[in-house]
């Protein structure tokens, strides 16, 4: 089930907690996804969800374009030979200068949410493309935005209009429907609205990009790229088919959906003890932990599945904790974890389908403990 690249690093004993990570498997995931959109939509990786230069050169190498937020990922990418046209900047909260360092490293593309932002892009890099970015409804995602991000449907036409008024050129309009997105449906009423602004700003050909979310099967099955891609291209051929546009340029910008399945994070058991009166299970407390990369199980919204290779008895349920004196550093208290009843400390325990958003969340030695280390499949 796992790739052999994958295998082969965790057939070998190291030190734990770290990351085996094999950027042929990001490579699939990505080809799958232009294999459900049509080589015309452009694939932008979301570099925030594994910046592991290796992941990034193998992306590169097929073609891939990059969604960047900041000049350390700007660096990352070209080092790993992207050209800086194939980079979008999206990231609309911009300081003072940065959208400007940017175009001085090659970067044309931006993403855009309020008056502010298109004015101080217009001053720091003339000409610049522009997507405004929507807010869409998020339903169906484990971790949304919270309108951190995105303006309404209405100031999302006028910022397309000003956008040109002050000489950038207004190429699109884009949105993120929360990551770990599981209802096509939410991206189907996403670009039916993203459309229907486009329109009504005057942009006959817009691009559109679908921003990221595409989710993954991590204890339960989720629908594949081929559905989501049919509930968009349903949605697109309606908007054409209205009148809202004449033709559509899409674009992707997946993170999780390409590299997650790419990783899988070895942890040991420090303990596993009961403390009677506080839980019936068993507390069972592990190397890793929310500080060394599991940041996204924070309110338990993304649930690894676990695996112990060392045991094959019986399970029963426990309580999942990292390694450090934080309250919260508690992996999964309401998600249900059986791990074998003879678990013991010094046992390897495996979290599944962690690539995206463990290595990059790390922090660099809270209580002590180092940031994750990511070990690469050969040949990558
Ligand atoms: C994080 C992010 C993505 C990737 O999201 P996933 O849910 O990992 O696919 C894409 N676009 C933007 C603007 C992002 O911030």
């Amino acid at each position: 089930m796992l790739s052999p690249g994958l295998e082969s690093i965790l057939a070998r004993p190291r030190p734990t907690p770290f990351l085996a990570l094999d950027p042929g498997v990001a490579r699939e995931r990505y080809r799958a996804l232009r294999a459900a959109f049509g080589d015309a939509a452009r694939i932008l990786y979301a570099v925030k969800a594994c910046p592991e230069p290796a992941v990034l050169r193998a992306l590169a190498g097929e073609g891939a374009g990059f969604d960047v937020a900041s000049q350390g990922e700007i660096a990352l990418c070209l080092a790993a030979g992207a050209d800086p046209a194939d980079l979008q900047h999206g990231n609309p909260v911009r300081g003072p200068g940065a959208a400007g360092l940017a175009a001085a490293s090659g970067v044309r593309r931006f993403v855009t949410d309020s008056a502010e932002d298109v004015d101080a892009l217009a001053a720091e890099v003339p000409g610049a493309r522009v997507q405004v970015r929507l807010s869409v409804d998020d339903t169906g995602s484990a971790t949304p935005f919270h309108g951190k991000f995105g303006a309404l449907p209405g100031t999302a036409v006028a910022l397309l209009r000003r956008a040109a008024e002050r000489g950038l050129e207004p190429a699109g309009v884009t949105f993120h429907a929360g990551s770990q997105q599981t209802r096509p449906q939410t991206y189907a009423t996403a670009v039916a609205l993203a459309l229907a602004v486009a329109g009504r700003a005057g942009l006959r050909r817009p691009e559109l990009d679908l921003g990221g979310g595409w989710p993954v099967g991590y204890r339960s099955e989720v629908a594949g790229p081929g559905e989501f891609a049919t509930a968009v291209r349903g949605a697109v051929d309606a908007a054409i088919a209205g009148g809202a546009v004449e033709a559509v340029t899409l674009l992707l910008e997946p993170g999780r959906a390409v590299v997650a399945p790419a990783g899988v994070l070895r942890a040991t058991v420090l303990r596993v003890s009961r403390r009677p009166g506080i839980d019936h299970r068993r507390w069972v407390y592990l190397d890793v932990g929310r500080y060394q990369g599991l940041a996204e199980t924070e309110g338990e919204a993304i649930g690894y599945p676990v695996r112990v290779p060392g045991r094959t008895g019986a399970a029963g349920p426990c309580v999942l904790a990292g390694p450090t004196c934080d309250g919260d550093d508690v992996i999964y208290r309401r998600t249900p974890v059986a791990l074998p009843l003879d678990l013991a400390a010094g046992d390897v325990v495996d979290l599944l389908h962690t690539g995206a958003y463990t290595s990059s969340y790390a922090s660099v030695g809270f209580n002590g403990f180092g940031p994750l280390e990511v070990v690469v499949a050969d040949g990558a």
